[in-house]
């Protein structure tokens, strides 16, 4: 029995059935873009704890903050003392993501949290109760963050809901788009925004408006340009907020701080967690001053918001991702694997697409050609032969027909090299 096996017998009995797991990789340390399993097996992570750890495995610099933080206090709870790490983090990132003319921001501890406390804001703001969300979306596990969650799967019997929740198709062009140009499809999507004013919700009703700008979760879907001018303009239009949910798109992932700054659209609030803190829970909701001053005192919070330790954390990533330029990196990295994955995609009908913006790619799998005949089974063989060979693979989509790449940042080019070609074999040999 290896180290591995028995830790995973160990976890079979121990942790409920409903904690899901992706792969059978064991970690006994890790750095960069590597990950040593409790055998001593070196495996190339191209999974970043889902998104997690854009900065690499335990950065130097963001380790040294830690400890020495711990050395002066761990919690005094942001509610009750205040301490400089929280307000120096919020400082840094209004300064990285402003929001117009006067941004603000809060600290909570996971994405979830922020998305939850995003809706809070936006209905104490605008004093109006309705949401809307989009299919394939994920927000989180809580209940209005589970809510807003597009995938059935995650919600089996866990109902009933939040309610005053409202749902419309995300415009993903090449699922939906059928025989029509990118052009002409946005253009009836946005159509169907307008209509959903007469025949979804009464819109004097709505708050918000929440999306990712790349779906995560949902399968790495990009929403079109002009799609999402025309969602800020039909915003605007009503009196709704628009919330961009950046928890797995932001801090360098597109090659921005947030996605939103590649398409140059500005939300009125966004939320942010993952590989903001490096691997700690910290977690944001950024915002235009005015709406984020609109929530009662006391009306958001919690006990663990921005703990000092996290908060330090989030500090020296951000301070370390400026250093060694990760937008940039990222941007680098995602040419390399959109080069190589464009060229497979030339000898294997079994992708359907390949897509992404920066380092945020992801590769669809798909019967026949077919965007309507997703392929899963070649897409879990591919993640099961990748773990075999050392490289840990993460799949997504609703009908987890997409393979998605959240490997470090920091990834030097051999890792990558070697990685992509694990990678690509399994590809070909899954095909056969
Ligand atoms: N929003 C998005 C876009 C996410 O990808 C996730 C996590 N996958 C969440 C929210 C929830 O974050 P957390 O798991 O930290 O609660």
């Amino acid at each position: 029995l290896t180290k591995s096996q028995a830790l995973l017998d160990r976890r079979k009995n121990a942790v409920a059935n409903g904690v899901g797991v992706f792969n059978t990789a064991t970690v006994s340390e890790a750095k960069g873009a590597i990950i040593i399993d409790a055998d001593g097996r070196e495996l190339i992570d191209f999974a970043g704890g889902i998104g997690v750890v854009n900065a690499g495995h335990c950065p130097e610099p963001v380790v040294a903050a830690i400890r020495e933080q711990a050395g002066k206090y761990l919690h005094t709870s942001f509610n009750v003392v205040t301490y400089e790490p929280y307000i120096e983090l919020c400082e840094e990132l209004i300064n990285i993501l402003p929001h117009g003319e006067q941004t603000k921001a809060m600290l909570v501890s996971t994405g979830a949290e922020a998305v939850e406390n995003a809706i809070k804001i936006a209905r104490q703001a605008t004093k109006r109760p309705a949401v809307i969300c989009f299919s394939d979306a994920y927000h989180g596990r809580t209940m209005m963050a589970m809510t807003l969650t597009s995938k059935v799967t995650y919600k089996y019997d866990c109902g009933p809901f939040a309610p005053e929740v409202y749902r419309l198709p995300f415009p993903n062009v090449y699922r939906y788009s059928g025989e029509r140009d990118e052009a002409t499809f946005v253009k009836d999507e946005l159509k169907r925004l307008h209509e959903s004013a007469l025949n979804l919700v009464d819109i004097k009703s709505v708050a918000a408006i929440i999306l990712e700008p790349i779906q995560g979760e949902g399968g790495f879907n990009p929403v079109p340009q002009k799609y999402l001018e025309g969602l800020r303009a039909f915003c605007d239009e009503h009196g709704i907020l628009l919330i961009m949910d950046e928890v797995q798109s932001g801090f360098c992932r597109t090659g921005h701080w947030a996605s939103w700054q590649h398409y140059g659209v500005q939300p009125d609030l966004s939320t942010y967690a993952k590989s903001m803190g490096s691997g700690l829970p910290i977690a944001a909701v950024v915002g235009r001053a005015d709406i984020m001053d609109a929530a009662a005192a006391g009306s958001i919070g919690g006990t663990y918001i921005g703990s000092p330790i996290c908060s330090v954390a989030a500090l020296a990533t951000i301070k370390y991702m400026k250093e060694i330029n990760l937008n940039a990196k990222a941007l680098e990295v995602g040419a390399t694997i959109m080069t190589r994955l464009e060229n497979l995609m030339k000898e294997c009908p079994e992708i359907g697409d390949v897509r992404g913006i920066g380092a945020m790619i992801g590769i669809e799998f798909v019967k026949n050609g077919d965007p309507n005949q997703p392929d899963a089974e070649i897409c879990a063989k591919i993640v099961k032969g990748c773990s075999d060979n050392g490289l840990i693979m993460l799949s997504a989509g609703t009908h987890k027909n997409i393979i998605r790449i959240l490997s470090p940042l920091v990834i030097t080019p051999e890792q990558l090299d070697k990685g992509m070609t694990i990678f690509e074999n399994e590809i070909r040999k899954a095909r056969k």
